[in-house]
C-alpha cells in the first residue's frame, strides 16, 4: 500500500533520515519505534506532506506522492493525526470533526453529510456529540481521541497515528490501542502508529520497524525485534518485556 524508499531529510547540516526504506501492506498495523529524536515524527511529516523529501521516493497506491501538499495527500486516502492535538477552540467537538469531514473526505461532501459523518466518528471514539460540547473541555485522553476523530473523518485508507498514547493513564492507554485495533477491524482501515510506550505497542502491531538517530536499525515481528541486540543498545540496555 505504501513504499518508502531510501528517504531522506535534512534540516541544513543535520541528516534527520538518512535513506530509511520500509513498506506497509494493506491491513497491518505496523509500529515505528525508536528512542526520542529518532525521525519517526520526521517521517510522518515527509510522506503526510508536511515537510518535503530532501530525497527518496513516497509510493501509495501506486503513485509517487513526495512533495505533494498534506490536502491533496490527505484527499488520495492519507492522513495523520499530529503528537500535540491542535483543535479549533471555539468550534464545538462535533464541528471540529465535522470541518475534517467536508474538507478532508476524498470525495467533497454536503454539510449534512459532514454533519452525519462526524457523529458517527465520535460515536466510535466515545466522545460526546451534543453542540455544546468544546474541546477545551476535554483532558489528554479526549484531546487524542478528538484527533483520531477528525483524522478519521477525512475516511483514510492508511492512518499514520503519532505517539497517542503520551499524557494518558494506564487504562486509557489500554482502550486507546483497543480502539486502534477496531479502527483496523471494524473501518478496514491500515495504521502506522508511533508509540513510545513500547509494552502496548508492541502487544498491538503485527510488525515493527526501529529507527534509530534517523536510520533504519531493524524490522519483524515484535518478538524478534525485542530480541535484537541492535533494538536493546538503542534503548541503552532496556529488555523490552512482552506479556
Ligand atoms: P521523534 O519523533 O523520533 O522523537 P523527530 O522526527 O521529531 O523525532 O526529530 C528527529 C530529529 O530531527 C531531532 O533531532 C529533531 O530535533 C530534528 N528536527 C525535527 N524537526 C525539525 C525541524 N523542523 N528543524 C530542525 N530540526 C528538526
Ligand atoms: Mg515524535
Amino acid at each position: 500500500m505504501l513504499t518508502v524508499s531510501r528517504l531522506t531529510k535534512r534540516f541544513g547540516g543535520f541528516t534527520a533520515l538518512n535513506e530509511v526504506s520500509f513498506e506497509v501492506k494493506e491491513g497491518e498495523i505496523l509500529g515505528l519505534i525508536g528512542p526520542n529524536g529518532s525521525g519517526k515524527t520526521t517521517c510522518f511529516n515527509c510522506v503526510s506532506g508536511v515537510l518535503a523529501p530532501t530525497a527518496g521516493t513516497i509510493r501509495f497506491l501506486g503513485d509517487d506522492i513526495a512533495g505533494l501538499t498534506p490536502d491533496r495527500i490527505c484527499h488520495r486516502g492519507l492522513t495523520r493525526t499530529f503528537q500535540i492535538p491542535r483543535p479549533f477552540r471555539k468550534l464545538s467537538i462535533a464541528d471540529n470533526v465535522a470541518v475534517a469531514a467536508h474538507y478532508g473526505a476524498t470525495e467533497r461532501t454536503s454539510e449534512a453529510e459532514a454533519r452525519r459523518r462526524a457523529l458517527q466518528v465520535l460515536d466510535l471514539v466515545g466522545l460526546p456529540t451534543d453542540s455544546a460540547a468544546l474541546p477545551t473541555q476535554l483532558g489528554a485522553g479526549g484531546l487524542k481521541k478528538l484527533e483520531l476523530a477528525r483524522a478519521l473523518a477525512t475516511g483514510p485508507k492508511l492512518l499514520l497515528a503519532d505517539e497517542s498514547l503520551g499524557g494518558l493513564d494506564p487504562g486509557e492507554m489500554a482502550s486507546a490501542a483497543d480502539m486502534l485495533r477496531r479502527v483496523r477491524g471494524e473501518l478496514g482501515i491500515t495504521i502506522v502508529w508511533v508509540e513510545h510506550i513500547m509494552a502496548t505497542l508492541m502487544r498491538v502491531v503485527d510488525r515493527v520497524v526501529v529507527l534509530d538517530h534517523g536510520e533504519k536499525i531493524a524490522e519483524g515481528r515484535p518478538r524478534d525485534v525485542a530480541e535484537d541486540p541492535r533494538v536493546i543498545e538503542a534503548y541503552l540496555g532496556e529488555k523490552i518485556v512482552l506479556e
